[in-house]
């Protein structure tokens, strides 16, 4: 879609003026990057279409599959003119990558469109292929010294974080324009502004992962947070029996297995907690705890595909709705 036309469908959908209870606030309700996005301000009407149009400014850059964004051009050259936020969150998936010991990977692209999640046409690989293809999967082949540039044969895919980054922008510019309080909504990614003027908590749910329309637990607390769950039930297929989902595990070239259905991370930065939830759910529970201990700037949830629910120290604070083990420093 051209500017003009996401500016269009944006107007085209109905903004609402709601007041329920939590004092006066405008909603809308669009489809960018893969996902259904809501937004919800406290604040003017300007703002939430700025939100928007924001919204689909970043997700045409980032796309990995819209020959007119910044990534296609990126992933097809090797090289390619990048505006700031790209480069931007280039460098910041980068470090992401370093940080996590490669469990999140912005090389990943070729796997991807080899499992197919890229067209939806999906398919189980061959050994043969998946090793080729891991070739070209790696941090070394991502070069950042004066601009980025890709060995032949690497892509990158920023859906492990990009959604996580529009909706921490999103958050700037509301807070930057006045808004008194905002909840965003970007498919698994929520993203909280402040505080509801009638002084109640935000309860976020966290999806069940074997009924994903209804929520398993819920988190409760006040002021500004990123709370993003990565979970196998966000999109998957099955072939001869077996359930293939999305998050790849870079060593193996596979859908990652470790028991593991989601995980939610908590941050105040959501780039960091979309980026954090791919990586975390690849590391599995035992080494996701271990980083975490070692960490200082997130809390997270894990469901297990057993059911069972664990909760890092600063989480557990906030859950509620089931039983839980928490994991403690
Ligand atoms: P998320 O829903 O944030 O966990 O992101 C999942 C998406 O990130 C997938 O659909 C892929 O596009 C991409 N992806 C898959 N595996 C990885 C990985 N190990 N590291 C980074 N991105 C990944
Ligand atoms: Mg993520």
């Amino acid at each position: 879609m051209k500017k003009r036309t996401y500016l269009l469908f944006f107007l085209a959908l109905s903004l609402v003026l709601c007041s329920c209870g939590t004092g006066e606030f405008v909603e809308t309700e669009l489809f960018a990057m893969d996902t259904v996005v809501q937004l919800r301000v406290w604040g003017e009407e300007a703002l939430l279409e700025e939100a928007g149009q924001e919204i689909y400014r970043l997700a045409a850059l980032f796309s990995v599959t819209d020959e007119s964004s910044e990534l296609y051009a990126l992933n097809r050259d090797g090289t390619a003119d990048l505006s700031p936020e790209t480069v931007e969150l280039i460098q910041t998936a980068a470090a992401l990558s370093a940080r996590t010991g490669g469990a999140f990977d912005p090389t990943v692209y070729p796997l991807v469109q080899l499992w197919g999640f890229t067209t939806g046409e999906y398919h189980v690989p061959g050994a043969d292929a998946i090793a080729q293809a891991l070739d070209d999967v790696g941090a070394e082949h991502l070069h950042l010294e004066e601009s980025v540039t890709l060995e032949p044969g690497t892509m990158l895919d920023l859906g492990g974080i990009a959604k996580g980054y529009a909706a921490q922008r999103c958050a700037e510019l509301l807070d930057q324009g006045g808004a008194t309080a905002a909840l965003l909504y970007l498919g698994g990614n929520v993203q909280t502004l402040g505080s509801k003027p009638d002084g109640s908590d935000w309860q976020i749910g966290i999806a069940n992962p074997g009924e994903p329309s209804e929520a398993l637990a819920k988190l409760t607390f006040s002021g500004s947070k990123a709370v993003v769950t990565s979970g196998s039930y966000q999109r998957y297929f099955e072939e001869d029996g077996r359930t293939y989902h999305h998050i790849l595990d870079p060593e193996t070239g596979r859908p990652t297995d470790n028991g593991l259905a989601s995980v939610t991370v908590l941050a105040e930065d959501g780039t960091l907690a979309d980026g954090l939830s791919t990586a975390l759910f690849v590391m599995g529970l035992a080494d996701a705890a271990d980083f975490w201990r070692d960490s200082e700037d997130f809390e997270a949830v894990f469901i297990l595909e057993n059911g069972s629910v664990y909760a890092t120290e600063g989480a557990a604070a906030m859950l509620s709705g089931c039983e839980f083990t928490v994991i403690r420093r």
